[in-house]
């Protein structure tokens, strides 16, 4: 794999052994749909591992052996590279980015990334906004990036929105990030200018700790993509922007609250299909719906019906992800019974008590946020939420066993 960068410009060339269908680090195959994106509103002198680590969430999944950057990287973002892909990294002659003082946070807008920023309300929000490629055509007319980017500007925060087309070099499954943390490529690039030492991001329990999404249905302590010690947990460390999870050790009901009870909490949107807030009818806002009904105590509120093809989704025999939240949810919404989730009742016996454990926080999420950003985690988790006895800890040591 060949990458080159003019300005905020990339295009790569793959190499012989390379394959134009690779696997994202979730497994996930992907397929290449064309080889150059865009990345705007960056600078154009960021430390050359920042240009090497922004590549490398794109082009990652179609590179075999090796990659050569269009300058020198540090040698220890190519053993990183290394160590954790096999690839043979260069060309090898940079000093290392030192990590700087600030934290960012990767804001999406949803109930997560808002609970993330609630954590730390002076860090600066770096927004990921989709923009068209303009070799491929659109095929998202439905998604408004434009709703979240003017919702972002309403927080109050200092928000640096990153515009870019790089999910259409994904042509299967669908146009998307070739890797979870390509939303980050633009964060990367503005480090320098930011001074950032570390990137936040709204991933929760469920993806960090449970296996959930499209990873494995099990405990994950190893979670090759989120946990600082993972590949991409000590990739980017080494270009001096550490991952971090603010909200990795709770569920997406305790996000929830949290983001509901924040002061941002006009700005939530997790669906983007509806012009005037969520659009209440797909599989979203239904499983969203759950949790937000479970966490204010109330009826079901939703015109869905069971025979839409996304609710049956949560309606099938377990395990899927998300399936914690699921529990939850049948375990507090007054009348579920009556509900389309009615018949999920079978298949668990989710009681409070069972389920107490998604709302409090599991103690070594916390221990793995760096130093210089750990004790304000520790004490608004303490304040705001409550850490995990032991047997709640056991509960997700014990998942998908
Ligand atoms: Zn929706």
């Amino acid at each position: 794999m060949r990458v080159t960068w003019t300005g905020g410009d990339l295009s790569f060339r793959l190499d012989a052994e390379d394959e134009i269908t690779g696997r994202a680090s979730d497994e996930h195959p992907v397929k290449l749909a064309i080889n150059s994106c865009t990345i705007g509103g960056v600078p154009e002198d960021a430390h050359p591992d920042l240009f090497a680590v922004a590549a490398w969430t794109v082009v990652a999944p179609w590179t075999r052996r090796r990659v050569l950057f269009d300058r020198a990287i540090s040698a220890e973002v190519a053993a990183a590279l290394h160590d954790g892909w096999g690839v043979e990294a260069g060309p090898v002659g940079a000093e290392p980015r030192r990590p700087g003082p600030t934290l960012g946070i990767s804001y999406s807008g949803g109930a997560d990334s808002v609970a993330a920023a609630t954590i730390f309300p002076e860090s600066p929000f770096l927004h990921f906004r989709r923009v068209p490629h303009r070799r491929i055509p659109n095929r998202w007319p439905h998604y408004r990036s434009d709703v979240l980017a003017k919702l972002a500007a309403k927080t109050g925060r200092e928000v640096t929105t990153v515009t870019s087309d790089l999910e259409y070099t994904l042509a299967e499954p669908r146009p998307g990030y070739p890797e979870h943390h390509a939303v980050a490529a633009g964060a990367l690039l503005l480090a320098d200018q930011l001074g950032l030492g570390g990137l936040g991001f709204g991933y929760e329990m469920g993806s960090r700790w449970l296996g959930g999404g499209r990873y494995l249905h099990r405990y994950t302590p190893d979670n090759p993509m989120w946990s600082p010690h993972g590949k991409w947990g000590r990739l980017f460390a080494a270009a001096g922007v550490h991952l971090v999870l603010p909200v990795g050790g709770v569920s997406e009901a305790t996000t929830m609250r949290l983001a509901l009870n924040s002061d941002l909490r006009e700005q939530v949107r997790w669906c983007l299909r509806g012009t005037d807030g969520p659009c209440r009818d797909c599989g979203k806002c239904l499983y969203k719906e759950l949790i937000q009904a479970a966490v204010e105590r109330r009826p079901l509120n939703t015109p869905v019906t069971a025979d839409r093809p996304f609710a049956r989704k949560w309606l099938r025999k377990p395990p899927y992800g998300g399936q914690e939240m699921i529990e939850y949810g049948l375990a507090r919404v007054p009348g579920i019974e009556n509900t389309l989730f009615g018949p999920a009742l079978d298949f668990f016996e989710a009681t409070e008590e069972s389920t107490s454990w998604l709302d409090h926080c599991y103690p070594p999420a916390i221990e793995e946020i760096p130093e210089a950003w750990r004790a304000q985690a520790t004490a608004f988790m303490t304040e705001n939420v409550g850490m995990m006895t032991e047997a709640e800890t056991r509960r997700v040591e014990n998942w998908g066993n």
